[in-house]
């Protein structure tokens, strides 16, 4: 006998449904399970649930890589309910992620080349998650041994171990299978860089396995924001959406340098004196000036300033609007008039004042959702 409730992690979503990787079951297995197999040789089951009323009534959203407990467990059609969601530990937005452990962030060292500012740029949106980084660099075969080396150099000194691939060569990929047993990592990193090669080559199973659920789903599997976690044969699992293609700076200023991890270390050191110090040109910074890396640190923190300017100003105008839904649920937005205000302007200002605003209404209205 099987208890009713067990454990598992959440490999796939597709619209109210969820595969649920069970975890190796160690109770409660009869005497002749028992006695044949110890339990890590059992066979993992996967089941395809649903979520329970209560936690969609809670809102309790279910992501890929949530550890769930299920119950109502159907073993001959493989059916099931989700009936918890464990506390997350990390969670990433794009691709939707729950509990990645790390970032595998792929650049290559030819077509196309480095560059360095946007390594970087991807790098400290990686660091932005506060979720693990590991760098790799690919078609180590298209530069010689020398150039590699000295990426290798460059990267140490911004404190970054990077594991050098090539697929072509099925060169590095046994130390990157170690780096990434057993735990959950997300791919990233600019088109081109070959990425869907590296994925293909670490997961030669994914054309069987994504048949296999899309078909019991019957629905596409590239549907947008879909994401899928492919277990590795090292025991770690893989999402098979690569992660923000073009990274914007969406981070504070303020803790821009946390994600330079050649500052890091410096800052745990308590090396600039001042809590709230940007590094720009307060006298007694310590962390000003002297690491390769402190320019484009520069660049980013007046990108950062200016996207939180940017962020600022997009937020004032609900301050001023009133959302009203008409009969056919339409929502039209109206000004918000607060009498009090205007009482002692003259008819022209308020007029011009109420121009200004309408125009900052519709830039508002007009820019793209994210
Ligand atoms: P993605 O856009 O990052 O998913 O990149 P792809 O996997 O589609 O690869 C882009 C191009 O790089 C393709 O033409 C691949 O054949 C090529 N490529 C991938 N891996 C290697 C490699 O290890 N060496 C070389 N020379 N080319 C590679
Ligand atoms: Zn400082």
């Amino acid at each position: 006998m099987i208890s009713a409730q067990i454990t598992g992690i959440v490999i796939a979503v597709q619209a109210n449904y969820y595969w649920v990787k069970c975890d190796r079951i160690q109770g409660d297995l009869d005497q002749g399970d028992r006695n044949s197999q110890s339990s890590s040789a059992l066979p993992q089951a996967t089941l395809l649930c649903t979520r329970r009323d209560r936690l969609r009534k809670m809102g309790q959203k279910v992501m890929v890589g949530d550890r769930v407990t299920v119950e109502e467990i159907n073993w001959d059609s493989q059916r099931a309910a989700i009936c918890q969601v464990l506390p997350r530990q990390t969670e990433l937005d794009r691709p939707p992620v729950a509990n990645a452990d790390q970032i595998l962030l792929v650049f290559a060292f030819a077509q196309p080349a480095i560059d360095p500012v946007q390594l970087s740029r991807f790098l400290v949106k990686a660091e932005t998650s506060g979720i693990k980084v590991q760098l790799c660099l690919t078609k180590c075969d298209l530069v010689s041994p020398d150039i590699q080396q000295q990426w290798r150099d460059r990267l140490m000194t911004w404190s970054y171990d990077p594991i050098l691939i090539s697929v072509y060569q099925h060169q590095g990929l046994e130390t990157l299978r170690q780096r990434l047993s057993d735990r959950i990592t997300v791919v990233s990193g600019p088109s081109g860089v070959g990425k869907s090669s590296l994925i293909n080559a670490l997961l030669p199973q994914l054309k069987l396995r994504v048949s296999s659920v899309s078909g019991k789903l019957e629905r596409g599997r590239h549907t947008t924001r879909h994401v899928e976690l492919f277990q590795l044969a090292s025991g770690g699992l893989l999402a098979d959406t690569p992660g923000f293609n073009q990274p914007d700076l969406d981070c504070a200023p303020i803790a821009l340098a946390h994600c330079f991890p050649e500052v890091r270390s410096r800052l745990q050191q308590n090396s600039c004196q001042f809590s709230d110090c940007l590094h720009r040109d307060e006298p007694g910074c310590g962390v000003r000036g002297s690491w390769e890396r402190y320019d484009l640190y520069l660049k980013f923190l007046d990108d950062a300033i200016a996207y939180q300017t940017k962020l600022r100003q997009q937020t004032e105008p609900e301050a001023i609007l009133k959302a009203k839904t008409s009969a056919n649920g339409k929502i039209n937005y109206e000004m918000r008039l607060d009498r009090s205000k205007y009482r002692r302007e003259s008819r022209k200002t308020r007029q011009q004042s109420m121009q200004v605003m309408k125009g900052k209404v519709i830039d508002w209205l007009e820019q793209e959702p994210e």
